[in-house]
C-alpha cells in the first residue's frame, strides 16, 4: 500500500466530493483535506460538517501545496477549474478526476495539466440520485469499481499511488482507455438515464387526470425510473454533452432492438419477446453473480410491497 498522500484538494464538495471527504476521515488516503465549491452556501455547508481542513472561494488557494487535486464538479466546468489552478500545481502532484465521461476531460483539462504534474483522470461507478454537500457518505465507493484512464506516458508510481488511494475505501480498480471508457459507460449509465428521463418525461405529458393516476398507482418498474431519473440535471445535461458520439451509437442499437419489440407486440410473435426477455434476465443475474447488486426482491426495500 501507498504512502497517503500529504495534503488533497477536493475542488467540488457535492456527492462525490463530500463522499470523498468522508471516506478519507473514515479510511485514510491524505493527511489533510482543502476544499472548494463555487457557492457561499456549499462552503458554509461544508465548514459546518468539517468536509475540509481549510476551505477556500478561490480553487487556486485550495491548490496550493497539495500533492493530489481531485476535480468533483460537472464535466462541463472541470476545463475552467483546471485554467484556474494550473499556475498553482506543485511538481509531481497528480490531477484527477471523477467525471462520468474521459473523453471531453482529456480534451478540456489536458491542455491545462503543466509538464511537472501527473494527469490520470478517472471515474468511481458509484452514486446515487442525490447531489450536494450533505449527501456524501463514506461508503459509497466501497465494493464499486473505479475506472482510471491515464493518459499516455504517465509512469507507474503515480498510477500506483492513486489506484491505492481508491483501494483504500473498499473500491476496485480497472485501467481502461479514454474512448473505451466512454463507450461501455454510454451503454451501461448514460443511456439507462436517457431512457429514464424520457420516460418520466412521456409520462408527465399526459393529460392531467391520468398524470394523477401514474403517480398513484406508481409500480417498481416506473418508480425505479423516477429515481434515477431525479438525478442532478447539470450534472447530466454536461454528461449527454460530452460523450455525443457514443450516446448516439448506442440509442442507434437501443432504438433497433426497440423496433423489432415493436413488431413482435404488433404481430403477436411471443416467441421474439419470450427469448428476448429470457436473455434479459439471464443479464440481471450475472450481475447479481458479480456482486454488484442484491438478489431480494425489489432490492430488498420496501418487502411489503411490490410492485
Ligand atoms: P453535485 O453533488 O451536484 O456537486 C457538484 C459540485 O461541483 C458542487 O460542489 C458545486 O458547487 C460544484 N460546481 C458546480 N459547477 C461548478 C463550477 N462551474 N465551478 C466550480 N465548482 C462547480 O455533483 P456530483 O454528483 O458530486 O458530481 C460531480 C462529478 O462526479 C460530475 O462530473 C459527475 O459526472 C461525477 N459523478 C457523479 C456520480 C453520481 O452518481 N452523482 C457518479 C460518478 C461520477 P456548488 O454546490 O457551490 O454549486
Amino acid at each position: 500500500m501507498s504512502k497517503p498522500f500529504e495534503k488533497v484538494a477536493l475542488l467540488g464538495l457535492g456527492l462525490i466530493g463530500s463522499s470523498l471527504s468522508h471516506a478519507i476521515r473514515a479510511y485514510g488516503g491524505a493527511k489533510t483535506i482543502s476544499g472548494h465549491a463555487k457557492s457561499a452556501e456549499t462552503l458554509k455547508i461544508a465548514a459546518e460538517l468539517k468536509l475540509a481542513d481549510t476551505l477556500h472561494a478561490d480553487p487556486a488557494e485550495a491548490v496550493k501545496g497539495a500533492d493530489l487535486i481531485i476535480l468533483c464538479v460537472p464535466v462541463g466546468a472541470c476545463g475552467a477549474l483546471a485554467a484556474a489552478i494550473k499556475h498553482v500545481v506543485e511538481p509531481g502532484a497528480i490531477i484527477t478526476d471523477v467525471g462520468s465521461v474521459k473523453g471531453a476531460i482529456v480534451r478540456d483539462v489536458g491542455p491545462h495539466v503543466p509538464a511537472h504534474a501527473h494527469f490520470i483522470p478517472g471515474h468511481p461507478i458509484a452514486g446515487t440520485e442525490q447531489s450536494g454537500p450533505r449527501s456524501g457518505f463514506a461508503e459509497l465507493f466501497q465494493n464499486r469499481w473505479t475506472i482510471l484512464t491515464p493518459v499516455e506516458g504517465t509512469p507507474q508510481p503515480p498510477i500506483t499511488a492513486l489506484e491505492d488511494f481508491w483501494k483504500g475505501f473498499g473500491a476496485k480498480v480497472e485501467i481502461m482507455g479514454v474512448e473505451h471508457h466512454d463507450l461501455v459507460l454510454a451503454m451501461t449509465s448514460h443511456l439507462p438515464h436517457l431512457i429514464a428521463y424520457n420516460s418520466v418525461a412521456t409520462a408527465a405529458d399526459l393529460e392531467e387526470v391520468t398524470q394523477s393516476e401514474v403517480i398513484k398507482f406508481s409500480a417498481g418498474g416506473f418508480r425505479d425510473l423516477t429515481r434515477i431519473a431525479s438525478s442532478d440535471p447539470t450534472m447530466w445535461r454536461d454528461v449527454f454533452l460530452n460523450n455525443k458520439e457514443a450516446v448516439l451509437e448506442m440509442l442507434g442499437r437501443f432504438t433497433e432492438e426497440l423496433a423489432v419489440l415493436q413488431r413482435a407486440i404488433r404481430w403477436g410473435d411471443g416467441e421474439t419477446l419470450f427469448t428476448l426477455f429470457s436473455r434479459a434476465r439471464e443479464i440481471r443475474r450475472g450481475i447479481i453473480a458479480a456482486g454488484q447488486d442484491t438478489a431480494a426482491p425489489n432490492f430488498g426495500r420496501d418487502p411489503a410491497r411490490k410492485g
